[in-house]
């Protein structure tokens, strides 16, 4: 059955977020055969419309306006609802980063719908769509379908691939105005943390330092190493809580959630509440100077041995690697 599926387009840094393109893809599964609107809010965003049909909208609706400048979780449901109900989609697709999670909730109220949340895989057999979504911290999947109303999804970034980019694909862009108004949050300005390089929960490859690398200075070889394969740095609650790096880079179930090609463990133990954010990535490798930490459970590949040895041996490894590539 063909229908029409609604994506919001996640800006950052005035450039759309890979998410964005992950939830084209998932609408296009959703559409089977309809049509795919990308929805984008925002200030001055238009010019991100292109980009999005490239990579797979069928068309495109962009409401500007200076409130959206920032996101409020008013503002953009004010501007969001105004386009399904112009729209009047069979199913709405959105990351589920923290503005997903925000957002979502509070749309499926107001659009009296369900809502999947956190989803890692879409497969259609027969008439149904099925949706699979982890639980427990990770420690099962669910199988959920939708079976009546709005198919409405949050999607976990790098799970469902993007489409293949095609810089030749047109499609109608059209502005639709909103009147924002009544919020009851106005945010001057954003000052983020200092973050270097890749966006952790986007990044492809994710090297994690736990409490075993005993200070912040001990987060260089770490540093060193993403920056050589082009990954992010990410780090484990007892890390945090030991002021060896900010709480932005936490991964677990109080933490950020990430499902990167290659996770490398440095010095971290395994505790449950850790595995809960990294457990589901694809190829996991852990450092540990105990043979008997639970993170070699989970790990594909295992190093016992000093993180402060290992981690700029691999380095140099890498580094030759990349030279003679
Ligand atoms: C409600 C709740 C929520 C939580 N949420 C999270 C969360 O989101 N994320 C999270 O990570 N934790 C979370 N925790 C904390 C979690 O239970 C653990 O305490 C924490 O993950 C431990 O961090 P760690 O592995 O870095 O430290 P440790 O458990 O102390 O492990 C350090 C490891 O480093 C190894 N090591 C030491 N030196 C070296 C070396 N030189 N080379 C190699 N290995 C070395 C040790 O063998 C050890 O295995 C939560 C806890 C609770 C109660």
């Amino acid at each position: 059955m063909a229908r029409k599926v609604l994506v919001l387009g996640e800006v950052r840094d005035g450039q759309l977020r890979n998410v964005s393109f992950e939830a084209v893809s998932a609408a296009k599964t959703i559409a089977e055969g309809g049509e795919v609107v990308g929805v984008l809010l925002g200030e001055s965003v238009n010019q991100l419309a292109e980009e999005l049909i490239q990579n797979g909208a069928d068309k495109v609706v962009v409401v500007e306006d200076e409130k959206l400048a920032q996101y409020t979780s008013d503002g953009f449901a004010q501007g969001l609802l105004a386009v399904v109900d112009a729209e009047k989609p069979e199913g709405l697709v959105i990351g589920h980063t923290s503005l997903g999670k925000d957002l979502s909730p509070r749309l499926a109220s107001k659009l009296n719908s369900g809502l999947i949340s956190d989803v890692t895989g879409i497969e259609v057999t027969g008439d149904n769509i099925i949706f699979t979504r982890p639980i427990y911290s990770g420690k099962a999947f669910e199988k959920k379908i939708v079976t009546d109303g709005l198919i409405f999804a949050t999607i976990r970034p790098n799970n469902i691939a993007p489409l293949e980019k095609d810089e030749s694909k047109t499609g109608e862009v059209s502005s639709l105005s909103v009147d924002i108004k009544d919020l009851r949050t106005i945010i001057k300005d954003v000052v983020r943390k200092a973050s270097e390089g890749v966006d952790l929960s986007e990044a492809k490859v994710v090297i994690a330092g736990g409490r075993g690398v005993k200070s912040e200075e001990g987060f260089e070889p770490l540093k060193e190493l993403a920056q050589v394969l082009g990954g992010a740095v990410g780090a484990s609650r007892g890390a945090c809580d030991a002021e060896y790096c900010d709480y932005s880079l936490q991964i677990g179930q109080t933490g950020k959630v990430v499902t990167p090609d290659l996770y490398i463990a440095c010095g971290i133990s395994g505790a449950i509440q850790h595995l809960a954010g990294m457990s589901n990535s694809k190829v996991i490798v852990a450092i540990n100077k105990d043979p008997e930490a639970n993170i070699f459970n989970v790990a594909d590949y295992g190093i016992v041995g000093d993180l402060f040895e290992v981690v700029p041996m691999l380095t140099e490894e890498f580094k030759k690697l990349k030279v003679n590539a």
